[in-house]
């Protein structure tokens, strides 16, 4: 794969120590980090393929998207007026049209949106919807990394599950990539709504089995409550807990209304995490608000995530560091009580470690994979500042993406698309659009004849 040396740019490490190197380097070799600091150590430009000398840029680990459903880019800007965080709102804009879809539409709508992932800093994600197989598909050809979990959904039909589960698990078998980019996992929608106690604990029994985690919904509307509540008188957390849910690796979105006593289920877990979706949260018009600054303070992963792009309209995660400063100062009445570079941690290493994968990516680190993303400071409102996260968050936009590696391999270079070129991706998404909003016209006039 071959060696790369970028140098002269501002590194940011996200190590341990938040270590900042305001003229540093970092050398790729064979596609892992094989070195990071001050120019003062910098190996000699002679050993490598290609030298890029990036003064003026910001040299980060790439950023992790830990909640998204790639395929939904198809529902962009269709649930205005809408909260996609109740079953409501959900069934009333997402619902119907998301029967008319057919295998075919996938490919071009996660090839989009991955598009748009890379081209604003994102290198890795972790999604979950249907049609998973076509989804790592079209993974595989971005060259992105993600993990894909299998949407199991039950919808109180026991056979239904069973099926699903067996489905699920072909799944985790088959799709593990060569490159090891993409990986399998579980997706229960959300639990006790649409996956019962016993298919719940099959999953994790299964999960562990193959080493993976969950990916779920959890504490986003009311109905998430309402069921155990009415049933046990615990909330889903505390009701999971009992039945030995949280001894899987549990990724929960969202996470809205938790209790004290469902922070200390999260801190209690082995391998439990969250993924904070701050614009997704807010725009839905719930009161509640992911407690972060509590949930970190009692040592929880928590993640950074965009949700589908009908609840965001946007995968810019630097947007989404953004936001979710500007929420916890609101929540929490004082300022900032998220830092940036609390901020910067959550949307790589937090996100890593959420994923299982903190020993691979998230920092840049002699021996982890080369997933780095070098953002072009130059243009207008980067001025001087002692602060480069502060700058990258509140001044900056992820658009400003200049190079983007994942494992080694440059998939953005100034600005462009290595793979594919983004027209042609565009292109094809466009058709696609245009063909399902079609069906799902069609659809409509024939059940309303019928
Ligand atoms: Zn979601």
């Amino acid at each position: 794969m071959g060696s790369t040396l970028i140098h002269g740019a501002t590194v940011l490490t996200v190590d341990a120590e938040n270590t900042v190197h305001t003229d540093g380097w970092v050398a790729i070799r064979d596609g892992r980090i094989d070195g990071v600091g001050p120019q003062s150590t910098r190996p000699d430009t002679s050993g490598f393929d290609e030298v890029l000398h990036l003064p003026g840029h910001l040299a980060m680990p790439g950023l992790v998207n830990a909640h998204t459903h790639s395929v939904m880019v198809l529902f962009r800007g269709r649930s205005e007026g809408q909260s996609l965080l109740t079953m409501d709102g959900w069934y009333n804009s997402i619902r119907e049209p998301e029967l008319s879809l057919i295998a075919s539409d996938i490919a071009p709508a996660v090839a989009l949106s991955a598009a748009e992932m890379a081209l604003s800093g994102t290198t890795t994600f972790c999604d979950q919807y249907f049609f998973a197989e076509e989804i790592a598909g079209a993974v595989k050809q971005s060259g992105l990394r993600a993990v894909i979990a299998y949407g199991i959904v039950q919808l109180g039909d026991e056979q239904r599950g069973k099926e699903e589960l067996a489905k699920a698990t072909a799944f985790l078998a088959q799709q593990r990539s060569a490159d090891g980019r993409v990986i399998p996992w579980f997706g229960p929608h959300a639990p006790y709504v649409d996956n019962t106690e016993d298919l719940l604990v099959e999953e994790v029994k299964v999960a562990n089995e193959y080493g993976v985690g969950l990916h779920l919904h959890m504490a986003c509307g009311p109905e998430d409550n309402e069921e155990t509540l009415s049933r046990y008188g615990t909330t889903a957390s505390v009701a999971l807990e009992k039945i030995g849910f949280f001894n899987g690796r549990i990724h929960a979105a969202h996470c809205l209304d938790l209790s004290a006593e469902d922070i200390a289920v999260f801190a209690r877990a082995p391998n439990a995490s969250i993924s904070h979706n701050a614009s997704a949260g807010l725009r839905s018009g719930r009161e509640g608000i992911c407690p972060v600054v509590e949930l970190r303070a009692a040592g929880v992963t928590v993640a950074l995530g965009t949700d589908n792009v009908a609840a965001n309209n946007s995968y810019d995660m630097v947007a989404e560091m953004r936001v979710a400063g500007l929420v916890a100062s609101h929540r929490e009445r004082r300022a900032q009580p998220l830092s940036s570079q609390d901020l910067i941690r959550m949307a790589t290493i937090e996100g890593a470690k959420a994923l299982g994968l903190d020993h691979e990516i998230g920092s840049l680190e002699a021996g982890k994979a080369a997933d780095i993303v070098a953002f072009d400071f130059s243009g207008p409102g980067y001025s001087e500042t002692p602060d480069p996260e502060t700058l990258l968050i509140y001044s900056g936009s992820g658009r400003d993406t200049r190079h983007l590696w994942v494992g080694g391999e440059m998939l953005v270079r100034d600005r462009q698309l290595m793979r594919r070129p983004y027209d042609a991706i565009r292109r094809e998404y466009s058709a696609t659009y245009q063909d399902f909003w079609r069906r799902v016209a069609e659809a409509k006039k024939t059940k309303e004849v019928a």
